[in-house]
C-alpha cells in the first residue's frame, strides 16, 4: 500500500463477511486479568530501603536522527549521538525528589557528560574515493578513535576484544568474517593488540573494528537504518565500559561505590554478540578479584515490562509509607513459561546474547521496573540446577543495588530511574539541536537539495 492511502471500506466488509473470520471471532474469549496474572508471592524477596551505598552513578544513553534528502535520487544519512553521564549521588539531595525542576536537572548535567557524535552515509552518499561499503567501515574505525574522547573508546574496545585485563597479554580477538565482499571467509582472530592487518585468505586490508561485523548489515550500495542503531548500542556499551575500565586500571577500590547504568537490556544481538563472552569473562574476573562491578540495565519497554505492569499491583509494597522494595529474579524456566508463554526448551534463554539476567523490582508502591543484572557465571544446560537458574545469589550485588534504588526514583517520571531520565536529556538528538537544524547543517555542506 502507498503511504497515505486509506484501505477501502469495501475491503473491510469482505473480511467481516467471511464465514471463517466470523467463526473464529465467536471462538475468541478475552483473558481476564486474574486468569494468568497472579504470581506466586512466595517467590518474591524483600529489601529494606537504605541510604544508597553508591557515591557515583554512571549512566549511558544514545539517540539517532536519520535524514532523507529531497530530489530525484534519494540520499540518506544518519546521525548518532551517545552520552556517558556521571552523577554524584549526594547532588541528588539538592533537587526536589518528588517533582524535580527542569533547571535543577539541567544544573546536574552541566560538565558531567562525555559526548560522542558521528554520522553515517546510508544511501547514495559516500566518502571521496571510497565505495559506500568501505566508507562505512572507515567511519566506524575513525569514530571509535574520535579525538574528542582521547582514544578512550577505542582503547576500551581493544581492552574488550583482546581481554586486556588478563595478565597473559596474548589473547586473540574473537573470530570474525573477512569484510571484503569477494572473500567473506572466516578469520580466526587478530593477534593481541592489533589495529590493522591483512586477511590471510584474500590479503585485503582488515581494520580491528571489522571484527564486530557492522559490514554484515550492509550491501555494496546501501546500508540500512539498523546499522546506525547497532552502532549506537555498541558504542553505548563500550562507553559504559570505558568508565569501568578507567576505575579498574586506576582505582579499583572505588568500584565498590559506583553504580553503572545502561538504558536498555544488557545484551548484544546477532553478530555483535561476539563481545558478550568477553564481557561476561571480565565481570566474573572482577568478582574473583574481589572488586565486583555493580551494573544494571533497565528495560523500559518490551515483553518483560508489559508482563510486569500486568502483575505489579499484586506485589508489595502497595502503600506509600512502606519502606522496602521487593524483587524477583526470573529463572529461564519462568521466562519461557510465564512471560513468553512457550514450553521450556533446551535451547537456553539468551545463551549467546545476554550479559545480564532479568529481575523484576517493585521499588516502592508506585514504581515497578525491569532490571538486567549480570550473573557471576553463566550456567548452561550441562549444569544440574540449570532449570531453576538464576537465583538471587547468582547475580552480582542484587540486594546491594536494590536497597538504594528508592533514592533514584521520582513520581514525576513513572517507572523511571532519574539518572536515565538525565542521560536521555543529554543524549537526545530530537530536542537540541533539532533534527531540522541537523538537516540544514548536513545537506547544505553536501550541496544536497
Ligand atoms: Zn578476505
Amino acid at each position: 500500500m502507498y503511504q497515505g492511502e486509506t484501505a477501502s471500506k469495501l475491503g473491510h466488509l469482505d473480511v467481516l463477511k467471511s464465514d471463517h473470520v466470523k467463526r473464529l471471532i465467536e471462538e475468541f474469549e478475552s483473558l481476564k486479568a486474574n486468569d494468568s496474572n497472579v504470581d506466586d508471592l512466595s517467590t518474591w524477596n524483600t529489601v529494606e530501603h537504605k541510604a544508597s551505598p553508591f557515591k557515583l552513578i554512571y549512566c549511558v544513553d544514545g539517540s539517532i536522527a536519520s535524514l532523507i534528502g529531497l530530489g530525484p535520487i534519494k540520499k540518506e544519512l544518519a546521525f548518532v549521538k551517545t552520552a556517558l553521564f556521571v552523577l554524584d549521588e549526594s547532588s541528588l539531595d539538592t533537587i526536589d525528589k518528588k517533582y524535580p525542576h527542569p533547571l535543577q536537572m539541567k544544573k546536574l548535567m552541566e560538565n558531567s557528560a562525555n559526548l560522542h557524535a558521528t554520522v553515517f552515509p546510508l544511501k547514495n552518499i559516500r566518502l571521496k574515493d571510497n565505495s559506500l561499503y568501505d566508507s562505512v567501515r572507515r567511519i566506524i574505525f575513525d569514530s571509535f578513535n574520535d579525538p574528542s574522547q582521547d582514544g578512550h573508546i577505542y582503547e576500551t574496545y581493544k581492552w574488550l576484544i583482546y581481554k586486556k585485563w588478563d595478565s597473559q597479554k596474548n589473547n586473540l580477538s574473537p573470530a570474525f568474517q573477512c569484510p571484503h565482499l569477494s572473500c567473506l571467509r572466516q578469520i580466526e582472530g587478530l593477534p593481541y593488540n592489533t589495529d590493522r592487518s591483512t586477511c590471510p585468505h584474500c590479503s585485503g586490508e582488515i581494520l580491528s573494528t571489522d571484527i564486530i561485523g557492522f559490514h554484515m548489515e550492509m550491501n555494496e550500495f546501501a546500508a540500512p537504518d539498523s546499522l546506525a542503531t547497532s552502532y549506537m548500542l555498541l558504542h553505548e556499551t563500550i562507553s559504559l565500559f570505558s568508565a569501568i575500565r578507567y576505575f579498574w586500571e586506576n582505582d579499583k577500590v572505588q568500584l565498590n561505590h559506583i553504580l553503572f547504568i545502561k538504558d536498555g537490556p544488557l545484551s548484544l544481538r546477532s553478530q555483535y554478540s561476539k563481545l558478550v563472552p568477553n564481557i561476561r569473562a571480565f565481570l566474573k574476573f572482577s568478582k574473583d578479584q574481589n572488586y565486583p562491578v555493580y551494573l544494571i540495565g533497565q528495560e523500559k519497554t518490551g515483553a518483560f515490562d508489559e508482563f510486569f505492569q500486568t502483575i505489579e499491583k499484586h506485589i508489595e509494597p502497595k502503600e506509600l509509607n512502606q519502606k522496602f522494595s521487593s524483587y524477583k529474579v526470573l529463572t529461564h524456566k519462568y521466562i519461557r513459561e510465564s512471560v513468553q508463554c512457550a514450553p521450556f526448551r533446551e535451547n537456553e534463554y539468551g545463551l549467546k546474547t545476554n550479559y545480564g539476567e532479568k529481575v523484576l523490582v517493585k521499588v516502592d508502591s508506585k514504581t515497578a521496573i525491569v532490571l538486567n543484572i549480570p550473573p557471576y557465571e553463566y550456567k548452561t544446560n550441562l549444569d544440574d540446577d540449570y532449570m531453576n537458574y538464576p537465583q538471587a545469589n547468582d547475580l552480582i550485588g542484587v540486594e546491594r543495588i536494590i536497597e538504594g534504588l528508592h533514592s533514584l526514583v521520582t513520581v514525576k517520571y513513572k517507572n523511571a530511574l532519574l539518572p536515565i531520565v538525565l542521560a536521555n536529556g543529554v543524549a537526545s538528538l530530537s530536542s537540541y539541536p533539532s533534527a531540522s537544524v541537523l538537516k540544514l547543517f548536513a545537506f547544505d555542506r553536501l550541496n544536497i537539495k
